[in-house]
């Protein structure tokens, strides 16, 4: 090969692009990182400009960061990156709140600790909070009314492994998924899908959530099973990972927007942008490894002559935009958890205190006795449309109403509004991009992009930058990497699961083709009266 030639060009600097460049480094591949953002690399995962506060006479300094904190059961693969390149000491979750608002009544349960430590094995481990008081303060009798709508979604989300099967019903939404639920149940577990995909209702389908519940919840108590990064990432994750990378002989490259990709002679030519400079070139790859936000994916593919025509027919899942709040209290709340959710009439969704997670802020709260909590807002586009200081009074608002003991104590808030780079999670199906990609040696990863392993987020990016980093080193002759299956669901939960999927494939065709006709019938109607004169 030319000298010219890079063997490996990987595309985006999030955690995708990172992990994919790290695996390939480790195989004495170092590849070159093209990452648009001029200052900060890492995406999702990337910092900020400092924030200061003035309290009491003294500046205290606070890293920023895109709102990322927590690490779940089922991250495996991004757990054996952590033990093999960033050794960072997780801090374990102790519970996770869940917070409920109707009107003025707010009611309050620490969920997490049942759920991952009863005697009930999945699928019935939720109902270890009917032992706890507080869930009865939360419920009422009228709840009682969901069960048999409670039961339809529940065999529902066993019958079908949605990312597996490559099942999408994109028509279905998750308001579908609560159909005979009461408000009361339906609110927090509409809250859950709000955090678990950190997106609003209306850009959430019912096998999105479906999925969601199956990788973080319903098949294993020791999912459910939070561990938090005890810093900002930029210095724990990608400051570590472009060090890494660098050191074995890669670069990483920021202010390089990559604009087209053309194949040419056997190989990718990358028309890159270099947003310093306002100029452009353009670098010739051996392998390609597209490591983007969805928007960014489609973007380069649809105006790429290569790629566009099948890129035109492929599904990209929308970019979402959110805002991560953070609050600073001159008093910290009672003991409790150290995140949670806010659900029902609350605007605000997930919650963490910063001051019993990370270094910077646990020095500030014992310094000062004062706390630290960071609230995200994941809502339709039209609450982003007002100005940060009504978002920040309703979120303090919101906060107080919850955690009475610090009315009157607020002294600083700050918002991050993250672009619309979030992926909408869709279940990846035949029209989505894959690791292997159709086109020769372009290979693709990120939380959106399909491949057959049940994970979400950070530990999706993960399998897939492994998957794709692998592709590179079969085609180089170089030794893979291993990549750790799913934990195999508890005892119970097969044998339901079993159960409800006979149940889909028998009855299922009956109950479906029966909705057709009446619906196909009903519209008839319709269509009949209106032609009647
Ligand atoms: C508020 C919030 C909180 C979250 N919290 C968690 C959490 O606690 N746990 C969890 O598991 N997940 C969490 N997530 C999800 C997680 O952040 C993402 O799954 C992950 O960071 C995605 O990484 P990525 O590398 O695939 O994509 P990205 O981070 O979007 O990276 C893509 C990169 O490509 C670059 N790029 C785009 N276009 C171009 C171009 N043309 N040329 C060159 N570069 C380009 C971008 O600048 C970016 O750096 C959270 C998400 C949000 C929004």
């Amino acid at each position: 090969m030319s000298d010219d030639i890079f063997p490996v060009v990987v595309i985006g600097a999030g955690l995708s692009g990172l992990t994919a460049g790290l695996h390939l480094a480790a195989r004495d591949l170092p590849p070159l990182v093209l990452e648009a953002d001029i200052v900060w690399p890492g995406g999702r995962i990337a910092g900020g400009e400092d924030e200061t506060l003035e309290y009491n006479g003294q500046t205290w300094t606070f890293s920023t960061q895109h709102g990322i904190h927590a690490l779940w059961g089922g991250y495996d693969n991004m757990r054996a990156m952590f033990d093999r390149f960033l050794k960072i000491q997780l801090r374990p979750s102790t519970g996770e709140e869940w917070i409920n608002r109707w009107g003025t009544h707010v009611s309050r349960i620490e969920a997490g600790t049942a759920v991952r430590s009863t005697w009930f094995p999945p699928p019935f481990h939720y109902l270890q909070l009917l032992f706890r008081p507080r869930f009865w303060k939360t419920i009422t009798w009228l709840d009682f009314f969901s069960v048999p709508g409670f039961l339809v979604s529940f065999l529902w989300a066993a019958s079908v492994d949605p990312i597996r099967e490559q099942i999408a019903l994109e028509g279905l939404m998750l308001a579908d998924f609560f159909k005979g639920w009461t408000p009361n149940l339906k609110a927090i577990f509409k809250g859950l899908g709000h955090s678990l995909l950190a997106s609003p209702s209306e850009h959430i389908t019912a096998t999105a959530f479906i999925a969601a519940m199956r990788f973080y919840t319903m098949m294993r108590r020791d999912t459910w099973h939070l561990d938090y990064l005890p810093a900002n990432p930029h210095e724990c994750m990608i400051k570590p990972m472009i060090k890494q990378i660098e050191e074995s002989g890669g670069k990483v490259m920021v202010g390089s927007r990559v604009e087209t990709l053309t194949r040419a002679d056997g190989h990718w030519q990358i028309r890159v942008e270099d947003l310093r400079l306002g100029s452009y070139r353009t670098l010739r790859a051996e392998h390609v490894i597209l490591a983007v936000d969805p928007p960014a994916a489609k973007e380069i593919l649809t105006r790429s002559p290569e790629t566009c025509q099948k890129a035109q027919e492929m599904r990209f899942p929308r970019g979402l935009e959110n805002a991560a709040i953070r609050l600073w209290f001159d008093a910290a709340p009672q003991n409790g958890a150290p995140g949670g959710m806010f659900t029902g009439d609350f605007l605000i969704d997930n919650f963490f205190w910063l001051h019993r997670i990370q270094d910077e802020f646990i020095a500030w709260h014992q310094q000062t006795g004062g706390s630290t909590i960071e609230v995200h807002l994941y809502a339709p586009e039209s609450v982003f449309e007002q100005d940060d200081r009504l978002l920040i009074i309703q979120a303090t608002k919101e906060v107080t109403q919850a955690f009475p003991e610090l009315r009157g104590h607020f002294i600083h808030g700050s918002i991050r509004r993250n672009g619309p780079t979030q992926s909408q999670f869709l279940i990846p199906t035949e029209k989505s991009l894959h690791v292997i990609t159709p086109w020769d040696n372009l290979w693709a990863c990120g939380d959106w992009i399909g491949y057959p392993s049940p994970s979400l987020w950070m530990e999706r990016c993960v399998v897939t930058a492994v998957a794709a980093a692998n592709e590179v080193l079969k085609a180089n002759q170089l030794e893979i990497h291993e990549l750790i299956p799913p934990r195999e669901s508890e005892w119970l939960v097969r044998i339901v699961e079993f159960i409800a999927r006979g149940l889909r494939k028998t009855i299922g065709p009956v109950i479906l083709g029966t909705a057709r006709a009446l619906r196909r019938k009903k519209r008839d109607g319709r269509q009949k009266s209106h032609s009647d004169p």
